[in-house]
């Protein structure tokens, strides 16, 4: 689709970063550009209301989390269009007051995700965002949290996948990307 292949012509990608060997894609070039990012947005919204909400049989989104860091640029605006709340998962020690834990799988070793307690009511709707998912252990730990809270996610979201990891296999809920990297 037109939208799609515009938003990945934007993409950036640097090869051995962070470290050598890995080619980082980068989305920051699609917020410099106002067009793009409302295209990234309405083709968020259109596959929500027309593949989410009717898979779910539910006619509202209540809850957009988004991961520490790109998806808390994501998950705001997405939660104002669907007048949902936003709810952000941070690296440990970020979140002031009391906290739900989840460990994830680093390269290096494991850490830990935080989430704010009773900041999901159990059986609101939620669905996760971030950028990218790689081996899906970030997304994972997400859902993780949710379900601390006494709800589950519906499903994740993310501008681009990379389905050579399978890191959606990891997941409780589908996975949505708009792009696929490799
Ligand atoms: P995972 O937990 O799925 O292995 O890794 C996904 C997390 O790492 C996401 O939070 C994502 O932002 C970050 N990440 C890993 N590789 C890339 C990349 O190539 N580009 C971007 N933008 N983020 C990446």
């Amino acid at each position: 689709k037109a939208d799609v292949l515009y938003l990945r012509s934007l993409l950036g990608e640097h090869a051995d970063f962070p470290k050598p060997g890995i080619v980082f894609l980068d989305i920051f070039p699609i917020f410099r550009s106002p067009f793009a990012l409302e295209t990234l947005f309405t083709h968020l919204m259109h596959h929500i209301t027309t593949v989410t909400l009717p898979a779910n049989k539910i006619n509202k989104i209540d809850v957009v989390v988004g991961l520490d860091a790109r998806g808390f640029l994501l998950g705001p605006p997405l939660a104002l269009r669907l007048h949902a709340a936003f709810v952000p998962v941070r690296k440990q020690g970020k979140l002031p007051g009391e906290v739900v834990k989840a460990s994830y799988e680093k390269e290096y070793g494991t850490d830990i995700f935080e989430m704010q307690s009773h900041s999901i009511a159990p059986g609101q709707s939620v669905i996760v965002i971030d950028d990218l998912i790689a081996t899906g252990g970030s997304a994972k730990a997400a859902g993780e949290l949710v379900a601390l809270q006494g709800s589950s996610v519906l499903e994740y979201l993310f501008i681009v996948g990379l389905p050579f990891l399978k890191g959606a296999d990891k997941l409780d809920a589908p996975a949505y990307w708009m792009v696929e990297g490799d």
